[in-house]
Formats: structure tokens, C-alpha cells, sequence
């Protein structure tokens, strides 16, 4: 029988819960997700509003975009299948002074309970890590009111990709551990935008998250050949 709960590797939810203690150290294994919120959170807020907005992230982790979303005055939601996360996520509340709801839940089960409920919905760094993608894509598309705000983001599939996102990433510049992402699972923006036309998301923008080994900064650009977001609206 296919439940709610088939859509997650366990293996992948295990690296995340392996490495959860150290979410929160800027210069640790999750420096680039760091690096890059500023630029994803100023991308979704040139798209929607985040002010007074209903907001859940998907896959959220230990919570640097969910937080960063609060800060920006959303109710936020964060859903994450990994429980060591979700543990340090919680704690860092107190930190910050921010309010996040954090809950142990796929997107599929909250999808069941929940739909039509957000203004926005966020999805970064998470569907190369699911076996199916496009089911992900589908609950989101449920859980967003008609109108609402989706915003995804994850890696490309072409030699430049695997040169940079595998063999510069993990192996050369360390910027992430070895086995962080595997290629097969990298998704070309055609089959994303596909996937999300077929649950009613139109396509509406979409930028590239690049790497600039020289400068060590990150900074959006056209080119979506490696890192991307991509911003829909549901019908
Ligand atoms: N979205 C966050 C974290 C990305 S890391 C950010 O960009 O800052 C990927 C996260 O997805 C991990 O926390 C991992 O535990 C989570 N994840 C993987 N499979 C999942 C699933 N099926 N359901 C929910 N979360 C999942």
C-alpha cells in the first residue's frame, strides 16, 4: 500500500540528521545554504509579499530560510522529515527571537490536512533529495491558495552541473560534503516547469544561484545551468 510517508529516503533524511548540530555554524558544512539566503530571500520577496503572508517551507532543516521568512513578518510554517533538524531548528528560535512552527511531516500528509491554505509556498534544496519529485511539486501545488506564491530551487542535470555542483562542490573547493548530492537525481528546469504545469503551477520566472571560486561569493545571474530557482503561480 502507498502511504504519505513513501515519497522520503531514509538514507538521504539520515545524512541531513548526521550533520544537524552543526546547521547553524556559518563556516560549517551548510556555509553555502548561509551564503545564499540573502540572495533567494530578496528573489521571493521581489515576487510576493512576505509580510502578514501564510508561508510554509518545505524540507525546511534547521530553518535559515524559514527564519529569515519570519524576521520578514510570515507566519511560518516548517516541515522537515528529519527529527535532529527539526530539533536544532527549534532551539535556534530562542536565539533569534523569531516564531516558526516547526512540525515532523511530509508534504504529502500536511497536503492532506492543510490544502489551499498558504499564500506562499517555499521548496529550496529539497526535491534532489526525494524519490519522486514530482509528487513533492504536486502537494505544493495543493497546499497553495488559487493565486498563491510556489518558489522551488535545486540542481540542474548536465556535464557542467555534475563538473561543478559534484566534482567542485564536494570534492575540489569542499564547499559541501562528498555524497551531498547525487547527479542522477539533479532535475533540468524543463522537467521542473513540466512537472509543475501539470498540477496547475504556471511558470513565472526563473534565476541561476552562481559560484564564484575567485571572489568565494555567491550571486544570482540568467545562466540556470547549475544551482536555479524557479517561481510559479497557482491557477
Ligand atoms: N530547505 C532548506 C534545507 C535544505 S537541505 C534550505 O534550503 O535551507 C534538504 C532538507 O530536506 C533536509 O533538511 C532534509 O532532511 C529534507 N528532506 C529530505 N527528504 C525529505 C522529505 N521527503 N520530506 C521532508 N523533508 C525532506
Amino acid at each position: 500500500m502507498t502511504t504519505v510517508r513513501d515519497n522520503v529516503d531514509p538514507a538521504e533524511v539520515a545524512k541531513f540528521d548526521a550533520l544537524a548540530s552543526r546547521w547553524w555554524d556559518a563556516d560549517g558544512e551548510f556555509r553555502p545554504l548561509h551564503e545564499i539566503n540573502p540572495l533567494r530571500l530578496d528573489w521571493i520577496r521581489q515576487h510576493a509579499d512576505l509580510a502578514g503572508a501564510k508561508v510554509v517551507d518545505i524540507g525546511c532543516g534547521g530553518g535559515i530560510l524559514a527564519e529569515s521568512m519570519a524576521a520578514a513578518n510570515a507566519t511560518v510554517t516548517g516541515i522537515d522529515m528529519a527529527e535532529a533538524p527539526l530539533a536544532v531548528a527549534k532551539l535556534h528560535l530562542h536565539e533569534s527571537n523569531v516564531d516558526v512552527d516547526y512540525r515532523q511531516a511530509t508534504a504529502e500528509e500536511l497536503a492532506a490536512s492543510e490544502a489551499g491554505s498558504f499564500d506562499i509556498v517555499t521548496c529550496l534544496e529539497m526535491l534532489e533529495h526525494v524519490p519522486d519529485p514530482a509528487q513533492i511539486i504536486q502537494s505544493c501545488a495543493e497546499l497553495v491558495k488559487p493565486g498563491g506564491h510556489v518558489f522551488f530551487s535545486t540542481i540542474n542535470r548536465n556535464p557542467k552541473s555534475f563538473a561543478f555542483a559534484i566534482v567542485g562542490a564536494e570534492y575540489l573547493l569542499k564547499l559541501l560534503p562528498a555524497g551531498t548530492h547525487e547527479y542522477e537525481k539533479f532535475i533540468r528546469p524543463s522537467e521542473l516547469e513540466a512537472w509543475a504545469r501539470h498540477v496547475g503551477l504556471s511558470h513565472k520566472d526563473s534565476i541561476g544561484i552562481h559560484y564564484n571560486p575567485i571572489t568565494k561569493a555567491y550571486s544570482l545571474g540568467d545562466n540556470l545551468d547549475v544551482n536555479y530557482l524557479m517561481y510559479f503561480q497557482r491557477d
